[in-house]
């Protein structure tokens, strides 16, 4: 008999009871913007960002519209201007060289490891087009953090961290977002806590911080916040800075603040899913898995592996009959992107020469969403399905 897996790869788990009563508490008060709190209220936008440094061992955070406004937030506020060229990966998604265009910025690609990380010698070789590194952490694979930072520090190269797919992750026991100058991180309903659209930012630097505060649209309200730096760092900024609103709301950071408390347990449940499919793809000729470091705890809410120097057609027809019994599986590496992108030279508006290494790894690449629906059980099924079909087209 042939098995056929029957879940749904895009339904996500409901949000906490906890976290909906919050939102009605919120409703029922009619004050949703994160300024309008009554005497002696701090406000759950307040509260999220106060919690989320204090988890992160952050000094400073700020909460914003869209993890993708937190990155072009982040670029502005380190001094990225029209004009300047900023270094980023080649395999990440649309919306990092998208945060980078948004300024005018010019996105130099760095190629890719088979490890699905930043190769540290197209790094080394690219050092000198820039003085920013917007490092995305795509799909939760975390570059050697160790030599990235010494060699970023050597070559004068400052440090922003997507975090998108790294929430809950860490390098050594430093949590991912903390080594560069800023990290970003997304709330989105696809990420590791869902609040559908929403960004957080973190810094321990009090000038980037109060610029990113004025540039999220504040108001000067700044002295309302619980995780911005004191005062006397907004005194000049707070004239210098434009507001490019983009702010979060408390409906949106009461639904979060309950998340926030059980991120620990829901990474270790993701964990847990990502090893179950890991260990059924073990050992199917023709299909690499992604090496994961000993340095890094990861959250494997996602899976990849590489179908290396696979025909296109085959690859085409591999998917076709996962499809066929329930298994979506992402070709990133298509040619031509299909409701994502995520290969370089898909962004035309960003022009890069070709780099053959890392275009072999990128083409090969397969991905799938592991929602939190799905069971152990569910697991061990898909890799099932997944190991069959690749005997059968290899
Ligand atoms: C989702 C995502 C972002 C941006 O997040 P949004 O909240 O959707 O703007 C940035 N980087 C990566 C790698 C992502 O997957």
């Amino acid at each position: 008999m042939t098995e056929v897996f029957t879940g749904s790869f895009t339904q996500q788990e409901p949000i906490p009871e906890e976290g909906i009563s919050a939102a009605l508490a919120v409703l029922r008060s009619g004050r949703l913007h994160r300024y309008n709190l009554a005497e002696g209220e701090a406000g759950d936008v307040a509260l999220l960002e106060q919690e989320f440094a204090q988890l992160m061992g952050a000094k400073y955070c700020l909460a914003v519209a869209s993890g993708g406004y937190a990155l072009a937030c982040a670029l502005r506020a380190v001094g990225v201007v029209a004009g300047d060229r900023v270094l980023t990966n080649a395999f990440t998604l649309a919306p990092v060289p998208g945060a980078i265009a948004s300024l005018g910025a010019v996105p130099v690609f760095v190629g890719v490891t088979q490890e699905l990380t930043i190769d540290l010698e197209d790094l080394a070789a690219k050092a000198d087009q820039a003085d920013v590194l917007l490092l995305s952490h795509m799909r939760g694979h975390l570059a050697d953090m160790d030599a990235l930072m010494a060699l970023c520090d050597a070559r004068g190269l400052r440090v922003i961290e997507d975090c998108a797919h790294t929430m809950g992750a860490r390098w050594r026991g430093r949590p991912s977002g903390t080594d560069g100058l800023v990290g970003c991180f997304s709330t989105q309903t696809y990420k590791h806590i869902n609040s559908g659209e929403g960004g957080l930012l973190v810094t321990d630097d009090a000038e980037i911080a109060a610029r990113a505060t004025v540039l999220s649209g504040s108001y000067m309200l700044f002295e309302r916040h619980l995780a911005a730096p004191s005062a006397e760092s907004f005194a000049q900024i707070k004239y210098e800075t434009p507001n490019v609103s983009g702010r979060m709301d408390h409906l949106r950071a009461a639904i979060l603040r309950p998340q926030l408390r059980r991120l620990q347990e829901q990474c270790a449940n993701w964990n847990a899913r990502y090893q179950t499919v890991e260990a059924g793809l073990r050992g199917t000729p023709g299909l690499t898995l992604v090496n994961r470091p000993e340095a890094e705890s990861y959250v494997g809410s996602s899976i990849q592996f590489l179908l290396l120097d696979w025909p296109d057609e085959t690859i085409v027809a591999l998917l076709a009959r996962c499809a066929a019994r329930g298994v979506e599986l992402k070709w990133f590496g298509a040619a031509e992107p299909i409701g994502f992108t995520s290969r370089y030279d898909s962004w035309h508006y960003a022009p890069s020469a070709p780099m053959p290494k890392s275009d072999r790894v990128l083409k090969s690449i397969v991905d799938m969403r592991l929602p939190l629906t799905f069971s152990l059980q569910d697991c061990a099924l898909i890799a099932r399905i997944i190991k069959a079909e690749v005997s059968a087209v290899g």
